[in-house]
């Protein structure tokens, strides 16, 4: 082996490394790496919707001890409690060991991912078709959500109260759905439009039927459709006005590349957050210092507008409702506590993709398996609507990662002025918590099929659980 010159000795020193976080692991940690997202994978392919989301998170809360809110009079050190908001959001926490007003440590993340929603009504009859109409949720490029196998999934809620779920598609027993796009043969006029062009969000129709009722009639299609639903499910058209079907990619979450080291599967912005936040608070083996809450949010995708997004005050509530029943609650502890409170916006991140590499600015980009991404702001042109974590928080931060053994990697999404995004940390910033944005990488972003880096959800998982043990 050469010797190392000064120069190099010196750079070693003095530069910030970046590179692959594989090339530090060994055998033993790989393996826990890799069975770390099995556990992952399975999630997601329980859990492609918000409510399923909730379902399956108060599932792993309750086999871990923790209790509805209201199941508790009073509340003390080490009790687990969660908040179920409109089976669409979600909050838990870990009372801690230290006086509340102290401030709390929150790791919020989001439940809703970007697809199809059935329009109120969205059942009609085309040249002997049976079609749903569709209005996309969040920002999706409509040409890929054609020619792809689509499950349906939600609630149908009769007059009288009575709920229905639906999920027909994920089982193999089960008929898939699609959206057909036209034949290269026949594209030419489609094929010069611009991209965004391509297809039109009216023209996101789900094909559901093609046999017509027996009996002669109109609309024999739609009729047949409807009566299999009515059988099926016991609904009449008119119940579809009072529903929440989403249309998901039905494909399966997998293990990725010939090395196993990716996975890909739709949603994981923001389910990978949701489940390293969710397992890291469920898994602490000790009391923590600090009262440690967890955020499953809604409606991040559009805006976390409504009572069940983060704009919302359910939030605080549940927050004032543990300080009540910690018998501590005085006027303005709430206002207090925030401002004491630290928060890791967990929401996934733009990894640099070399294909298209030219909207990324490869100092300040993420890179899958490089470990946890940091975004110190969001926005876009000039910073704008940035949420902008202060020096000394992401110092904090960087502290806790480092003594931990974190892997982790601080960027910003996107060359300046080419895009932005913005998450949920500035609506936590606004009451006065210290907030940046902290997730997994994540490469085709919002499309059908998102691609994580295993070696980055595992890191994400360690860095959480750091950030609640945190003092
Ligand atoms: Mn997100
Ligand atoms: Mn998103």
């Amino acid at each position: 082996m050469t010797e190392k010159n000064e120069g190099e000795i010196l750079k070693e020193k003095l530069f910030n490394k970046r590179e692959s976080g594989w090339k530090s692991k060994g055998e033993e940690e790989k393996n826990t790496i890799f069975e770390y997202a099995k556990g992952y994978i399975e999630f997601m392919n329980n859990s492609k919707t918000e409510r399923e989301i909730v379902i399956n998170s108060k599932k792993i809360a309750e086999s871990n001890g923790f209790k509805d809110i209201s199941e508790y009079n009073t509340l003390s050190a080490g009790d687990k409690v969660y908040y179920v908001n409109r089976e669409k959001s979600m909050y838990l926490a870990v009372i801690g060991t230290e006086n509340i007003e102290e401030g709390i440590n929150i790791i919020g993340a989001h439940a809703d991912s970007p697809r199809l929603d059935l329009k109120p009504n969205p059942l009609y009859e085309d040249s002997e078709f049976a079609y749903l109409k569709t209005h996309y949720y969040g920002g999706i490029k409509k040409y890929q959500w054609t020619a792809i196998p689509l499950a349906i999934h939600g609630v149908i809620v009769k007059s009288n109260g009575e709920k229905i779920q639906v999920n027909i598609g994920e089982n193999e027993n089960d008929p898939i759905f699609t959206i057909t796009d036209l034949l290269p043969h026949l594209a030419q006029e489609q094929m010069e439009k611009k991209l965004k062009e391509g297809i039109a969000g009216e023209d996101l129709n789900l094909l559901i039927g093609n046999i017509p009722y027996p009996e002669e009639t109109t609309e024999a299609v739609k009729l047949n459709i409807l009566n299999i639903l009515n059988q099926k499910y016991g609904i009449t058209e008119a119940d579809l006005l009072s529903s929440e079907i989403e249309l998901v990619p039905a494909m399966k979450c997998r293990s990725m590349g010939l090395d196993s080291s990716m996975i890909a599967g739709y949603g994981q912005d923001d389910k990978v957050c949701v489940y390293t936040g969710l397992t890291s608070l469920v898994d602490l083996k000790e009391i923590p210092s600090k009262t440690a809450v967890c955020i499953i949010a809604d409606k991040e995708e559009i805006g976390s507008m409504g009572n069940t997004g983060m704009e919302s005050h359910v939030f605080d509530t549940f927050i004032a409702e543990i300080l009540n029943k910690l018998g501590v609650n005085k006027p303005n502890l709430l206002e207090k506590v925030f401002c004491n409170s630290k928060m890791l916006s967990a929401d996934v991140d733009a990894a640099l993709d070399p294909i298209y590499a030219n909207v990324s600015e490869r100092n300040n980009a993420s890179y899958l398996s490089r470990g946890i991404a940091l975004n110190k702001y969001t926005g876009a042109r000039g910073k704008t609507g940035a949420s902008d974590a202060n020096a000394e928080f992401v110092a904090t931060i960087r502290n806790i990662f480092e003594s931990n053994d974190i892997r982790y990697q601080i960027g910003e999404l996107g060359k300046v002025d080419v895009g932005g995004g913005g998450t949920i940390a500035y609506i936590l910033a606004n009451k006065g918590i210290d907030v940046i944005d902290c997730g997994v990488p994540v490469l085709s972003m919002h499309s059908p099929y998102e691609v994580t880096s295993k070696l980055d959800i595992y890191e994400a998982y360690k860095g959480y659980t750091a950030f609640y043990k945190n003092k």
